[in-house]
């Protein structure tokens, strides 16, 4: 391991933990956060919602009566994809400024930042306001730690305000969509394809919601930063073989909707828009996010964030969804913020890196923002 002094090496050693999800393991990863943590003070408490698949909160407390501040972000990774790395994936390599790694961009490098900065702050006088950190297993593969948090009665505790690490070059986002994804199902009664008026096909029923699909309108004002919802049939299959009549066929609805939408409305009517031929079930249900910029926290974050980038933020929104989807409903709403110093463009890539400038900047803007909401 490396010297633990600065928040590249943190990143780095991270990066050696293979957190790739499926399966995930992130177990020895948040362990090793949770010793550092615990060795500066902090109270630390696991979280696991599988064998080996652990998140962990991680608290300093404050004197007063303020709410913490909380800084999540998750430990899990995406698979390495098809095409050959040019850079071990696991070992930190370094050329150029840029930290190459899975998972250095999304968002190890966003972790290693939020953390450092709580490292250093423990050491510092007592604050009148907390710090929380939310460290999440399974983020990416729909959030399944961040929701096993917010079931489990008193793990987050409370939280006034929320900046979650994702990549976002260190530029403060202040929402982003909500996700729907459905599994679509007609089914219908097989016989063979001869005679196929002894059958009902499946297929013919599919093809007609799927067409209806294309002209399904929400029925909302577009949101100012975000624009208007949006849905995609990303999948279909259907039929075993081409001298049958097809029984079953499914396929996949992706729905992004927008803040103010809620999900439960959004599938009622998309179930009776496409009638009792077509059952309908969700995937992945996560609402958006959306924190008014007058928000004085949020200007807080732009003047720090406006200060260290030498550029005022305008109001912008991600294209991606986070774990806020789940933890900011569970703190009972409070402002929050996407900033974390991985590359928007990077997550997910073959050669996936982060400038390395951007994560020690992070760890600035953190500590700022740290040292602003909770008076160190
Ligand atoms: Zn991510």
């Amino acid at each position: 391991m490396d010297n633990q002094s600065d928040v590249v090496g943190l990143t780095r050693e991270l990066l050696r933990f293979n957190t790739i999800n499926p399966p995930g393991d992130e177990q020895a990863c948040a362990e090793h956060l949770g010793r550092l943590l615990e060795g500066a003070g902090l109270t630390v408490a696991y979280h696991a919602f599988a064998e080996g698949r652990t998140s962990l909160v991680a608290r300093l407390e404050g004197s007063g009566d303020k709410a913490p501040i909380c800084f999540t972000g998750h430990i899990d990774t995406v698979p390495l994809g098809a095409q050959p790395w040019s850079k071990d994936p696991f070992n930190g390599e370094t050329r150029d400024g840029k930290l190459f790694g899975r998972g250095s961009s999304d968002m190890k490098g966003g972790v290693a930042a939020f953390v450092m900065a709580a490292l250093d702050l423990a050491g510092s006088t007592r604050p009148s306001a907390g710090l929380v950190l939310v460290i999440t297993a399974g983020e990416e593969t729909g959030c399944e730690g961040a929701f096993h948090l917010a079931r489990q009665e008193g793990a987050l505790g409370e939280a006034g305000a929320v900046v979650v690490g994702e990549p976002t070059a260190n530029y403060p986002f202040v929402g982003h969509k909500g996700a729907l994804w459905l599994e679509a199902c007609s089914r219908g009664v097989t016989a063979h394809g001869s005679m196929p008026d002894k059958g009902v096909n499946a297929i013919y029923k599919a093809a007609q919601a799927v067409v209806k699909l294309e002209d399904f309108g929400f029925n909302v004002a577009p949101h100012p930063q975000m624009g208007p919802p949006t849905l995609n049939v990303g999948t279909i299959q259907g039929g075993m073989n081409i001298n049958s009549v097809p029984d079953e066929t499914v396929f996949s609805i992706d729905i992004r909707t927008i803040p103010g939408q809620t999900h439960a409305q959004v599938r009622s009517v998309l179930g009776s828009y496409l009638g009792e031929d077509v059952d309908i079930n969700p995937l992945i249900d996560v609402e958006g996010i959306w924190t008014d910029p007058q928000n004085g926290w949020i200007q807080d974050v732009y003047r720090i964030t406006g200060e260290i980038l030498g550029e005022s933020p305008e109001p912008r929104t991600a294209t991606y969804f986070t774990d806020a989807s789940i933890l900011t409903p569970a703190y009972d709403r409070p402002p929050t913020v996407i900033l974390g110093p991985g590359e928007p463009a990077m997550a997910h890539q073959t050669d996936e890196y982060c400038h390395m400038g951007r994560i020690v900047q992070a760890q600035e803007i953190y500590t700022r923002i740290a040292q602003a909401w909770c008076g160190f």
